[in-house]
């Protein structure tokens, strides 16, 4: 099946495509408008934009919205996660504020709500995916993205953080990979 994946994170459609794989995911069209991601939760975020592409391109349409959840912090930033330190702030920014607010060894976890919007049967389907982890203040690791450096993931047990895994090992765990899956497997083969 074609999906057509509603973002202009190019960084997005290369770590879909291959979780959804056999299914195809393009990317969205430019000429279709975005709208704010002003919900209050992942999933509200993700509905928002899946209808948003399904309706102005007439196909099937996936839209994710994600972020860390921070226990010391009652769940901020959450949906704020991308713009924590600021509008346009960027990844280091946002996760030099975290480190300052939530101490070292506190739990967090990243969340990541995906939906499914067809707009030829009107079918919508909302999965979510979560990781759960513990923040370190020693940040540390290239890869990845965000707040990487210093999540070390409970599901890898060699104390790494999310940005020294290897790709692969990351989408094993993720709450991208987790929710990936359950739309793969829902949409069947
Ligand atoms: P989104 O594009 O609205 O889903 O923004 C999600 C934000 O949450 C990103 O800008 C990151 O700050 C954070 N985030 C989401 N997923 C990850 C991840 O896998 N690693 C690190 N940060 C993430």
């Amino acid at each position: 099946m074609r999906l057509v994946l509603s973002t202009r994170n190019a960084h997005k459609l290369r770590e879909f495509a291959p979780l959804l794989a056999p299914h195809e995911v393009v990317a969205l069209p430019d000429d279709v408008q975005l709208p704010p991601e002003d919900g209050d939760t992942f999933a509200a975020n993700a509905l928002t934009k899946a209808r948003a592409a399904a309706h102005a391109t007439g196909e099937p349409a996936i839209a994710d919205d994600s972020g860390i959840e921070a226990a010391a912090l009652d769940g901020r930033p959450g949906v704020y996660s991308a713009r924590f330190a600021g509008e346009g702030a960027t990844d280091e920014q946002n996760l030099a504020k975290l480190l300052r607010e939530a101490p070292d060894g506190s739990p967090v976890a990243y969340v990541c709500a995906l939906a499914y919007v067809d707009p030829r049967t009107g079918a919508e389907e909302l999965f979510e995916g979560r990781c759960t982890g513990t923040l370190t203040h020693d940040a540390r690791g290239t890869g990845g993205f965000g707040y990487d450096p210093a999540f070390v993931p409970d599901d890898d047990t060699t104390g790494r953080t999310m940005a020294e895994l290897a790709p692969e090992e990351k989408d094993a765990i993720s709450h991208r990979g987790r929710a990936a899956r359950a739309l793969r497997a829902w949409l069947g083969e």
